[in-house]
């Protein structure tokens, strides 16, 4: 049962008064719950205890952590249908989705716990003392990685299980000896708070100590910022907007203790079309991309925002038949709708700029809270004066470029901001004069796909999501994938220590 309360340690807790509820964005109705804002003291109240809950935490073996994940997995499915039907009251999206997401959160869940059954990826190294060397001995070092400390993870509105309350930072930052306060999402507080539930029961049943986890509702400027201005909270996961994630890392950053931020932002995600291509697989592409642009109403955050051609005599078929194909797919409902207004304003801004036509949208009335999908068009020298055809508009739309020339298309390319990704479609033919592409490319994403739609974000262990700042607040870190875990440790070497005080895995 959803009680509007926060979780502090394993406590249901409302000792405010600001509340508010979630929003069904399809029948265009308010849900009834009454979610409570927490006080600051609450706030404090669930930090102290994640602190208390490190000391013991980080101490408990990789196996006794695998155990309580895997009881979050099963925990999680037993929450039944009562999870898969408030997700979607609170997202608008298809049960299908809340399927494959919560498939997914699993997943995570069991891809951690594996990992961290064993020591092996926390890369611990041993140089061995050589007490002879000259002209002075070497001591006996041996390095491993160890937990920050209690985290807040931001839950993200466009995955309301996957990113969100038990989602990888969750995951992730667990697995590695890390407590837990998430700030919930205002938009699916009822998601979230079922899912806290799950948690919470799986640390009881597991013997994790209380604090380990806790579940906060309330406004970002407020308790999330109080959360992150925390002394004792050591690290923060975010994914959302680029104003959100910005402010919370500038917030971080000005603390007298200043803490790590990874924030996952804004991206539109630059697909390049060879000539070639369009010449050879114009109506597939046009098909395939339809299908990308359109996929969860466009709010993804690999959503190919941003299509970048050579201009030529295919160019313009290759632009109506994609802007036709994609405005053929019947318009889908979107998370809120503030998430639509601000889809519809940045959608109008990007296509009020001077240069810019809009190919095809849906002209038909859309219900409330959906989405007229959009597709524009530019030239490649009009991109490259105007910033503002730069910014991410979340949803639906898609920007192509017609550049007159390679040189064009790698200048636009270098004068991006960072990307999560970036797509090559060519043919074989183009491989030889593909490396300058390449190249900027690289320097400006976390991830090249060749061939393929960047939406679609495999979990495993070669995965990058991240990229030079906006795409993510720390390029060197990935959001998704078993390498995640990094975010949530430092190095730490033993000196010269006697064999009986190291860890286990360093004897
Ligand atoms: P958001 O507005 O950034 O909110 C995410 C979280 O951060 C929420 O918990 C929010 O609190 C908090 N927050 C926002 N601004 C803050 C601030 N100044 N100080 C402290 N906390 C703050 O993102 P959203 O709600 O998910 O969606 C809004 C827009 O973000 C979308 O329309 C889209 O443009 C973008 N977005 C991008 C991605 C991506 O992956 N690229 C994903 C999701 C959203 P509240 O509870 O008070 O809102």
């Amino acid at each position: 049962m959803i009680t509007g309360k926060n979780f502090i340690g394993n406590k249901l807790s409302a000792n405010g008064t600001d509340t508010h509820k979630t929003f069904n964005p399809k029948l265009n109705v308010e849900n009834s719950c009454n979610f409570y804002a927490a006080t600051i003291n609450e706030v404090d109240e669930a930090v102290q205890l994640a602190s208390q809950a490190f000391k013991e935490y980080r101490k408990i073996s990789g196996k006794k952590r695998a155990e309580f994940l895997n009881a979050i997995a099963d925990e999680i499915l037993a929450l039944g249908d009562d999870l898969v039907q408030t997700y979607m009251s609170e997202s608008g999206l298809p049960e299908g989705r809340a399927m494959g997401e919560r498939g997914r959160t699993i997943f995570q869940l069991q891809s951690f716990a594996n990992l961290v059954e064993n020591e092996n990826w926390k890369q611990n190294t041993i140089d061995e003392a050589i007490p002879d060397r000259q002209p002075m001995p070497k001591d006996d070092l041996r390095k491993t990685s160890i937990p920050l400390g209690p985290v807040v993870v931001f839950a993200a509105s466009n995955f309301p299980l996957a990113f969100s309350t038990a989602g990888g930072d969750t995951a992730s930052a667990l697995a590695s000896g890390c407590p837990v306060i998430v700030k919930s999402h205002s938009m699916h507080s009822g998601t979230g708070e079922l899912v806290a539930s799950a948690i919470i029961k799986a640390a009881e049943k597991t013997g994790m100590p209380n604090g380990v986890f806790s579940n906060i509702t309330g406004s970002g400027k407020i308790v999330g910022a109080a959360l992150v201005r925390h002394p004792k909270v050591k690290a923060v996961g975010f994914t959302g907007s680029i104003s959100g994630g910005r402010a919370l890392f500038d917030i971080a950053a000005k603390r007298p203790e200043p803490i790590p931020v990874f924030a996952e932002m804004g991206s539109i995600n630059p697909v390049i079309i060879t000539e070639n291509s369009i010449a050879k697989k114009s109506a597939e592409i046009a098909s395939t991309y339809a299908g990308s642009i359109t996929m969860g109403t466009g709010q993804f955050c690999t959503n190919p925002g941003l299509i970048l051609t050579i201009d030529n005599e295919n160019t313009n078929g290759f632009i109506k038949d994609l802007a036709e194909k994609a405005t053929a797919i019947a318009p889908q409902c979107m998370l809120h709708p503030n998430i639509k207004r601000d889809f519809i304003n940045n959608g109008a801004s990007v296509s009020s700029q001077s240069g810019v036509n809009v190919v095809a949208v849906i002209e038909d009335e859309v219900e409330a809270n959906f989405a007229p999908t959009q597709i524009s068009t530019v030239s490649g020298t009009d991109f490259l004066i105007n910033p503002k055809m730069h910014q991410e508009v979340f949803g639906p739309f898609s920007l192509v470029v017609r550049c007159k020339d390679e040189d064009e298309l790698v200048e636009i390319i270098e004068g991006l901001e960072g990307q999560l990704t970036g797509t090559i479609l060519a043919e074989k033919e183009d491989y030889a004069n593909l490396s300058e592409i390449v190249d900027a490319l690289q320097n400006r994403v976390g991830r090249i796909i060749f061939n393929g739609v960047p939406t679609g974000v495999e979990v495993c262990d070669s995965m990058t999501h991240g990229g030079p700042y906006p795409a993510s607040s720390d390029s060197r870190f990935t959001a998704v994938g078993t390498g995640s875990i990094k975010r949530w440790v430092r190095p730490f070497s033993f000196q010269a220590f006697p064999k009986e005080l190291l860890p286990q895995s360093l004897k």
